[in-house]
C-alpha cells in the first residue's frame, strides 16, 4: 500500500498539550516503565537493533533518545559505543534516570560504582522534546519509542518526527525508520453479543418507571465506538492482511501527514462468514539504510500470530455485521484524523463485492449503514476498551467452523470469473 498520503488539514492541528499533566504523570511511575521494560520482545528487539547496528551508527557517535523514560535506550546506545547520549524526558521520570546515571559517575569512596560503563555518557534532560533552547548539538542517530496502539496513539510519533527535523544531521539515522500498519476484517459473534448488550441497557422503557429508550441509539454509538485493545485469535480473521501494510516511512514523513491519514484496504474473503468488524496492528522497522549503510535490518511484529507484546492488537466493531462469501472482495478505507486526546477518531468504509467507495475526504461524518453491502463506523481510539478472552492453546486442532467461518469446497481462485462476482487478481492493486 502507500505511504502515510496525508491529506493535509486545512483547520488548526488539535493540541496536546491540555493532556501533557495526566500523559506525563502516568510515565513518571515506576510500574508503568516496568511494563514497557518487561515486554521481551520490545525490549529485545530494541536491543538487537542497536547492538546489532552499533558499529554502523553507535560506535563514536552523539545519540538523542527522545522520552527517555528509565533510559534504556539510552543504556544499549552506549553499550553499543555511543560518544554521548542526550536523554530528554518530560516526567519526573528524568530524576529517577539521574540516579541511575549518577550512580555510575560517583567515585568509588562514596560507595559502589553501578554500571561503571555509563561514566560520562550521558546528559538527562528533563524537557520537553518541543521545549526551545534545549542544549542539544545535531546528532548522528535518534532513537525512541514513540509507539502506542495502532502505532499512532499517544500521539508521540509527532514529538519524533519534531526531533528528526530539529536534531538529526542530514543523513543519520533514525531508530526506529518505519512503522507498517495492518487492516484485517475480522468475526467474532461473541465480541459483538457482548457489545449489543452493552448498549441494550439503554433500550429499556421502564426502568424504575423510566423511559430510557431515547438514549439507544447513542449508547449504540458510544459502545460500538470503542475499539477494544487485546489479543485475539488470528483464526478469526475473514481475509489476510495486505503483506506489504500501509507504511509510515519515519525518514519522510511529515508533520502535517501525521495529522490525516487515509489506510486504504482491499481484501478477498477466505471464507464466508459474518464481519464484525476490522482488526489492526503494526509492524515496527529499524533499518540503517537511509544513511547508505549496509547494517542489520530488524523487525518486530505485534500481529496477532506473533508472540504478544504489551500493545496487543486493537479491533473496531462495525455497529451492523456485514456478510462475506468466500472469494468476495472486501474493499474500503479508514482514515485517522488527529484529536485533542492525543489521539486519533477514526472512520471506515467497508463494501463487500460490487460498488463505488466514497470518497474519504468528503464522505459526509453520518455514521448511518447506506447500502445492504456497506458499512460506515467511527471510533475515537483514546476511548479503549478491553477483551481479554484469548488464551492460545497450541495443541488444539483448529477448524475455521469453530469460529463460525466457512471454507469453500473448490481452493479459491484469484483469477476466476468476474461474473460470478469473484474477483481478479488485478484488484488487489490500489
Ligand atoms: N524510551 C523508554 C520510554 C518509552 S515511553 C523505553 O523505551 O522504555 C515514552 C516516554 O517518552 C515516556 O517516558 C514519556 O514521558 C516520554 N515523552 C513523551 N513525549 C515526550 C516529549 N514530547 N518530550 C519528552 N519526553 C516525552
Amino acid at each position: 500500500m502507500s505511504e502515510a498520503n496525508g491529506s493535509l488539514s486545512k483547520c488548526k492541528v488539535p493540541s496536546t498539550e491540555g493532556r501533557d499533566p495526566a500523559y506525563f504523570s502516568y510515565y513518571a511511575m515506576l510500574q508503568h516503565q516496568q511494563n514497557m521494560l518487561q515486554d521481551s520482545v520490545r525490549t529485545s528487539t530494541y536491543r538487537s537493533a542497536i547492538l546489532l547496528n552499533g558499529p554502523l551508527c553507535f560506535l563514536g557517535k552523539l545519540v538523542l533518545d527522545v522520552g527517555a523514560g528509565s533510559g534504556i535506550l539510552s543504556y544499549f546506545a552506549v553499550q553499543a559505543g555511543a560518544e554521548k547520549v542526550y536523554a530528554v524526558e518530560a516526567s519526573q521520570m528524568a530524576g529517577k534516570m539521574r540516579k541511575i546515571v549518577e550512580a555510575a559517575n560517583i567515585t568509588e569512596s562514596n560507595g559502589p560504582i553501578r554500571n561503571a560503563f555509563l561514566k560520562d555518557k550521558i546528559e538527562v534532560i528533563q524537557a520537553k522534546i518541543e521545549d526551545p533552547d534545549l542544549p542539544i548539538p545535531k546528532v548522528d542517530t535518534i532513537i525512541s519509542e514513540p509507539i502506542g496502539v495502532l502505532l499512532i496513539h499517544e500521539r508521540m510519533l509527532e514529538s519524533y518526527i519534531f526531533a528528526r527535523d530539529k536534531y538529526l544531521k542530514p543523513g543519520g539515522t533514525l531508530f526506529p525508520s518505519m512503522g507498517s500498519i495492518y487492516l484485517a476484517p475480522f468475526t467474532d459473534a461473541t465480541l459483538w453479543s457482548e457489545t449489543k448488550g452493552k448498549a441494550r441497557f439503554w433500550e429499556q422503557s421502564t426502568f424504575y418507571g423510566v423511559d430510557l429508550s431515547a438514549l439507544y441509539d447513542d449508547a449504540k454509538d458510544e459502545m460500538f465506538g470503542m475499539p477494544v485493545v487485546g489479543n485475539f485469535d488470528p483464526h478469526t480473521l475473514i481475509a489476510p492482511a495486505d503483506p506489504l501494510g500501509y507504511v509510515v516511512d519515519f525518514n519522510s514523513v511529515t508533520l502535517e501527514q501525521l495529522q490525516d491519514m487515509t489506510i486504504p484496504f482491499s481484501w478477498q474473503a477466505s471464507y464466508t462468514g459474518i464481519i464484525h468488524g476490522i482488526a489492526g496492528w503494526f509492524d515496527l522497522h529499524f533499518s540503517p539504510s537511509q544513511a547508505g549503510l549496509n547494517g542489520s535490518t530488524i523487525t518486530m511484529s505485534t500481529s496477532p500470530a506473533a508472540e504478544r507484546t504489551h500493545w496487543q492488537q486493537v479491533r473496531f466493531l462495525l455497529k451492523e455485521p456485514l456478510a462475506v462469501n468466500a472469494g468476495q472482495l472486501i474493499q474500503g478505507w479508514m482514515r485517522c484524523i488527529v484529536n485533542e486526546m492525543r489521539s486519533y477518531t477514526i472512520e471506515v468504509e467497508i463494501l463487500v463485492g460490487e460498488g463505488q467507495l466514497s470518497d474519504p475526504l468528503s464522505a459526509s461524518s453520518s455514521i448511518f449503514n447506506m447500502d445492504f453491502n456497506r458499512r460506515r463506523g467511527k471510533w475515537r481510539l483514546h476511548e479503549q476498551t478491553y477483551n481479554y478472552n484469548y488464551y492460545p492453546q497450541p495443541d488444539n486442532v483448529f477448524r475455521p467452523e469453530y469460529n463460525c467461518l466457512y471454507e469453500p469446497e473448490q481452493p479459491l481462485d484469484v483469477t476466476v470469473d468476474m461474473e460470478n462476482n469473484f474477483v481478479n487478481e488485478n484488484q488487489f492493486i490500489l
